[in-house]
């Protein structure tokens, strides 16, 4: 059955060359959907999508507009707000590679499988993945791509083994004029660079080159079997440019045991967790040439197919640690050391749940930096079986403090004795299996929740405005217990007094919450402890600054940067920056996906979270009163929104998707928390930006006359 929605994908093939992607295209089971008249996309999204079925699951393949690291994570962006189901992608096409592994031969249109990505020019890890999934075996897979490739060659001969020798030359051995070339433009004589090689010698063949044969080293002809593929699973470097360097090479497979060389994995793993499957097209030296590119692209292809065939994923989006327990129970845990306080974040609890049945042989210790990590895993070394829990875990907000990247990836990335959970409020980038906790959808287990927190006198469960207050705690397991709580100790205090006092002074009815026994901290923290996280970049700054003078439900680009006022966003493709920013708060949690969306009204909805949104607020009005310039920005949008709705037909249909943001403007305007006519100069600035007094008037009168 095809998926009903484009949300419904779990699979990405992410291709960098026409080339690439045509072999993938063509090994789609059954293709749905070429031109996007299905799926359709994300507005804003660049990206070209075929979608299709390999095996039993719903893939979806992009191609890239160029090839690096930055058009590949761009590409994986877009990708992950148009496909918000995705759980693993697959870099695939052509690479370089070493011509040697532990002795074993690598050749060309053999197939390399990332069991982790470096990013060599920036000195970044990614740590691996591969080997803590279900790895197939070789055999299996080979059998598969065989089958897959001799497929192809039934299409069409072009993804062929071609009929030209592969040819392995020293390392040392510089493919460029040895003899005076009357082109000016030769600087392969350069004697003070000697590896410098001219555009004429990089565009020729070594054959008519003359690459010196007796410096060849290795030689396989063309009478070479088709299946006579090999898989090689290693470490993959990733860097914006090309390896051309047989030395440089060699070295860096010494060094940190690199096997393939690409441009593209880097980008595409800051986005989702991701396998890079390649064909070796050439050595990653100097005599490259593009013959062997289509065949390599096929094996690649048909590898990432076979793959597919054996992939199981894990289920996402459980609301209990029944899936996480499967992954986990092999064996019998010796031992559970439960590190907590990293970072001084409050508990989840929910790690806690998980590890409560024995705790015979549980160990605790507090780390909060990265020799303690180093100690544990130090101590651990000499132990089998063992479970590690990370509980609410976050890397240092400023990575320099902590050099080389984050703590976990670093120490733990391939660990095979025992197991980790982690459970962080914060996005990571580490390939490893992750379910997603969502917030507690169902109201009758947000109801719950919140009633648990004592003894309530029966006025609470049957108060009229419980329904609302459990609403506006929207599924947040922490404020729905902080609101009980604080129900339960008051118990003059009704559920409109709390919601009364949740608007007018957030953060004094926090103060005043008694402690919860379920968790070490309270909500300010908690949401500052993520704020902190967030403020390091300047657009989220500014895109939750304006977020807070608007309603929490449903806003979209044009109402934070407006096309008439101060663009709050910099660069040439604003729309990208500010999908980027949402699909980055979606993975922190704190933002999904508006279904509310009505043709014709701007673009695609996004929810914030809104105890978040609630925080937010207090936070930004106990500072020095940012909020006044963005309330301004704000009006003005809303008012320029609504100005492209008074030339539209469905006016008043579509006005309904504004009129929370005007009333959201027109509360904090009388709750007078921001005073926006300050002063005369303020007023200036504000009208001047929309067209008459009488507009505004007419889009409060809505506005009130929508909130009384
Ligand atoms: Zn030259
Ligand atoms: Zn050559």
């Amino acid at each position: 059955m095809r998926p009903k929605t484009r949300h419904e994908f779990t699979i990405a093939i992410i291709c960098a060359l026409s080339i690439e992607a045509e072999p993938v295209e063509e090994l789609f089971d059954e293709v749905y959907d070429r031109r996007g008249a299905i799926y359709s996309k994300q507005r804003g999204d660049p990206n070209i999508y075929v979608t299709g079925k390999i095996g039993t699951h719903d893939v979806v393949l992009s191609y890239m507009p160029g090839i690096g690291r930055a058009a590949a994570a761009s590409v994986a962006a877009s990708l992950r707000m148009s496909y918000t189901g995705i759980q693993l992608g697959l870099v695939v096409g052509i690479c370089g590679a070493t011509p040697t592994l532990k002795g074993q031969q690598i050749f060309l249109g053999d197939v390399i499988m990332s069991d982790s990505v470096t990013q060599y020019d920036f000195g970044r890890q990614y740590p691996g993945g591969f080997n803590e999934r279900p790895t197939p075996s070789h055999g299996e897979l080979k059998e598969t791509t065989i089958r897959n490739l001799q497929s192809l060659k039934q299409v069409t001969n072009e993804w062929q083994r071609p009929s030209s020798d592969d040819i392995l030359f020293a390392p040392q051995f510089v493919h460029k004029h040895y003899q005076k070339e009357p082109s000016a433009t030769c600087i392969c004589f350069s004697r003070d660079r000697p590896d410098d090689i001219c555009s004429v010698a990089t565009e020729t063949t070594c054959s008519r080159l003359g690459c010196d044969q007796s410096r060849v080293i290795r030689r396989r002809g063309p009478d070479t079997p088709m299946g006579d593929i090999s898989f090689f699973i290693g470490k993959i470097a990733s860097a914006d440019t090309v390896m051309k360097s047989g030395v440089d090479r060699d070295k860096l497979a010494e060094s940190d045991g690199v096997i393939g060389f690409e441009m593209e994995g880097a980008g595409v793993w800051d986005n989702m967790p991701c396998i890079v499957i390649k064909g070796v097209c050439d050595y990653a030296d100097s005599h490259k040439s593009k013959d062997w590119q289509r065949y390599a692209a096929a094996t690649g292809a048909s590898a990432a197919k076979a793959f597919l065939y054996m992939w199981n994923p894990v289920p996402r989006d459980v609301s209990s640690f029944s899936s996480i327990r499967k992954q986990i129970d092999k064996g019998d845990p010796t031992c559970r050391i439960k590190t907590d306080q990293i970072g001084l974040l409050p508990q989840s609890g929910l790690a806690e749940r998980y590890s409560n049945e024995d705790r015979s042989n549980e160990v605790w210790k507090t780390c909060v930096n990265s020799k303690d990590v180093q100690d544990v895993q130090t101590w651990l070394s000499n132990k089998q079986d063992w479970l590690l829990i990370f509980d609410n875990y976050r890397p240092p907000v400023d990575l320099s403090l902590d050099e080389g990247g984050p703590v976990l990836e670093r120490f733990f990335s391939r660990e095979k004795r025992g197991h980790i959970l982690i459970t962080t409020q914060l996005p990571l980038t580490a390939p490893w299996h992750f379910i997603r906790l969502g917030k507690v959808d169902r109201e009758d287990e947000a109801t719950e929740i919140l009633l648990s927190q004592g003894p309530h006198h029966q006025d609470i469960s049957s108060d009229p405005v419980l329904k609302d207050l459990v609403t506006r705690m929207d599924g947040h397991p922490l404020a729905l217990a902080s609101a009980g709580i604080y129900l339960f100790k008051n118990k003059k205090k009704s559920c409109s007094d709390y919601l009364r006092l949740y608007s007018k002074a957030w953060l004094q009815l926090q103060r005043d919450t008694p402690q919860l026994p379920s968790y070490r901290g309270d909500l300010h923290s908690c949401w500052f402890n993520i704020a902190e996280y967030l403020f390091k970049s300047r657009e989220l700054s500014m895109i939750l600054l304006n977020w807070t003078c608007l309603d929490s439900q449903d806003i979209w680009f044009e109402l934070i940067d407006g096309p008439n006022t101060l663009p709050i966003l910099n660069g040439s493709n604003r729309m990208t920056i500010f999908n980027q920013a949402m699909s980055l708060l979606c993975d922190y949690g704190l933002v999904d996906i508006s279904s509310q969306r009505k043709q014709g009204v701007g673009s695609q909805g996004y929810n914030l979270q809104r105890s978040f949104h609630a925080w937010l607020e207090s936070y930004f009005v106990s500072l020095n009163d940012p909020l006044q310039n963005s309330l301004e920005v704000a009006l003005c949008n809303v008012i320029n929104c609504s100005r492209d709705l008074v030339r539209s037909d469905e006016y008043y249909e579509e006005i309904l998707r504004l009129l929370p943001h005007a009333n959201r403007c027109y509360d904090l305007v009388s709750s007078e928390k921001i005073h926006l006519w300050r002063a005369d100069a303020t007023q200036n600035t504000l009208y001047k930006d929309i067209r008459s007094r009488e507009e505004l008037g007419i889009l409060f009168e809505h506005a009130g006359y929508k909130g009384s």
